[in-house]
């Protein structure tokens, strides 16, 4: 049995430190936070309850399989339905869309309100199933660092299936050329913010994305998205997993780079491996600045960040659903905006998420929580205030337009993000949403290991590493550096 001490209590954290609780060793987790999730927070106000970070689950199989492994029934921790709706898009010349759980639906959906051809949308659809599980064999549920991953059978069908991936295209480009409604391909286009990267920039690869909710689905957990950490915080203190809140760790010790323990607010710890779950940058610059520096890695553009404003609304509209979309006119320059300007432009696309659609207390009576986030630059000392009260005023200006409300006077509940708080609430650098974006090759494939020699005894999980940021690719990140740790502990 060893002792290993854990940096952050986040998704990866806890899905590190369940299965090495189950593994049998002896597990200790600080976080500078009073409660477990890091992003998957909560806010409350004036009757209402948001979840303040992620509003999408996918791959609910991944929380699943934490309890399976401990021997326990996920359904006495928590439980979730699959949504039979996945979003609804809204443009600004009246266009609308509704896209449903069923693939085949959602097809005939785009071809008859987009004018595509059903079979083909069918069909890639179909496609990017069978490429995300291509990749998923090869880059999400391995570590790249190892050899095994190279040299496997798996491998050699990846090998030979890498002109169908689309690693030297860009996604609007490959989205452009295979549909003919520019509304088809913007729609497309946006799944690459789900890991914070600019569409006409990002790899063709990342068009896997949308497999999840389109193929996979759309999940709601009882109770809210809060309800996943709290459920497996549970888990990891039954099976003995100490849990240290409010204890931000100011130093991670080591001795011939290899990783000895951790200096806190509160105290010195010594351990036989740690695993580190804060943000790559903070941790390299903070907590490991005795060390080397991963230099490429921590110079990379960060992805995008968000505004986040939480209205609690006294009345309800029903032509919204769980997840709503409207759509920029101009979403090029949005995302030149983001990633080339670090600024934000006038007509930002919104998504609107109601929980309280699903979960009716999430509201009072006949209201509405609306959850209405927009993509912006990651915090780079940009001027917050103004442009927040810019968002402000065109995101009212460009909902009550769609929606012919004048949205303002039902908002009796406010509570904002933005990079600054989000960065300060998380340490994720700049308050970036996913670590490094993956606007190029090396920085989407080539992210932060699971395990470097360069420091040992040191594991690495969470969303600025390999495999990637959101819910399931930070579980996957868990499960990696546990296979790795198992492997060389
Ligand atoms: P984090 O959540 O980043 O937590 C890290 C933890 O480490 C924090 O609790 C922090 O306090 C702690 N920490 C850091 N440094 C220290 C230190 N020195 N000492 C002690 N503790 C420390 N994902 C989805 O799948 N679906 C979505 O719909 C979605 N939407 C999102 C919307 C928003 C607004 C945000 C913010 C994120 C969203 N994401 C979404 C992304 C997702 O939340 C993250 O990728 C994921 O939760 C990151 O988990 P993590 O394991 O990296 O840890």
């Amino acid at each position: 049995m060893s002792k290993i001490g854990i940096v952050g209590s986040g998704m990866g954290s806890l899905g590190f430190a369940i299965r090495s609780a189950v593994a049998g060793h002896q597990v200790s987790v600080f976080d500078a936070n009073s409660y477990p999730g890091g992003k998957l927070a909560q806010i409350e106000t004036n009757g209402f309850r948001f979840d303040a970070g992620p509003s999408l689950f996918t791959m609910p199989h991944l929380v699943d399989e934490l309890f399976t492994l401990a021997g326990k029934n996920p359904r006495d921790y928590f439980s979730y339905e699959r949504l039979p709706e996945i979003c609804r898009y809204f443009w600004e010349d009246g266009t609308r869309l509704q896209t449903n759980a069923a693939p085949a639906e959602t097809a005939a959906a785009i071809a008859s309100e987009l004018g595509e051809s059903e079979e083909n949308v069918a069909r890639f659809l179909r496609e990017i199933g069978e490429n995300y599980h291509i990749i998923s064999d090869l880059f999400l549920d391995n570590s790249l660092h190892s050899l095994s991953t190279w040299t496997g059978r798996k491998a050699l069908k990846g090998y030979l299936n890498i002109p169908r991936l689309g690693l030297f295209n860009t996604m609007h480009r490959s989205h452009a050329k295979r549909f003919t409604n520019p509304k088809t391909v913007q729609l497309f286009d946006r799944y690459a913010t789900y890991n914070g990267s600019d569409p006409y920039q990002t790899p063709a690869t990342l068009s896997i994305i949308p497999h999840l909710e389109y193929n996979l689905g759309a999940f709601f957990p009882k109770g809210g998205i809060i309800s996943i950490p709290r459920a497996l915080h549970r888990l990891a203190e039954e099976l003995g997993v100490d849990f240290h809140f409010n204890e931000k760790v100011s130093r991670i010790t080591t001795e011939n780079h290899t990783a000895t323990g951790l200096e806190t607010e509160k105290g010195n710890y010594t351990f036989d491996y740690i695993a580190c779950n804060a943000d790559i940058r903070p941790s390299y610059t903070k907590l490991l600045a005795q060390e080397p520096q991963p230099k490429k890695l921590l110079t990379q553009p960060k992805s995008s960040s968000g505004i986040i404003f939480y209205w609690g609304m006294n009345r309800s509209f029903d032509e919204l659903g769980v997840h709503n979309i409207f759509f920029s006119d101009d979403y090029q320059g949005e995302f030149k905006a983001i990633f080339e300007d670090n600024t934000i432009n006038d007509d930002p696309t919104i998504y609107l998420h109601i929980s309280s659609k699903v979960e009716k207390s999430d509201a009072p009576a006949g209201g509405e929580n609306w959850f209405i986030l927009m993509n912006v630059p990651a915090n780079e000392g940009q001027d917050w205030d103004a442009l927040v009260a810019k968002m402000r005023k065109n995101v009212i200006e460009k909902l009550s337009r769609n929606l012919g409300v004048d949205i303002e006077q039902h908002i009796v509940a406010e509570d904002l993000l933005d990079p600054r708080s989000i960065e300060a609430r998380t340490s994720s650098a700049g308050g970036a949403l996913y670590g490094n974006a993956s606007n190029n090759r090396f920085a989407a494939f080539l992210r932060h290991p699971n395990y470097r020699k360069a420091i040992k005894n040191l594991y690495w999980v969470g969303g600025s590493v390999h495999p990637g940021g959101g819910i399931p690719l930070c579980l996957s990140s868990a499960k990696i550096a546990a296979k790795l740790f198992a492997e060389n502990a």
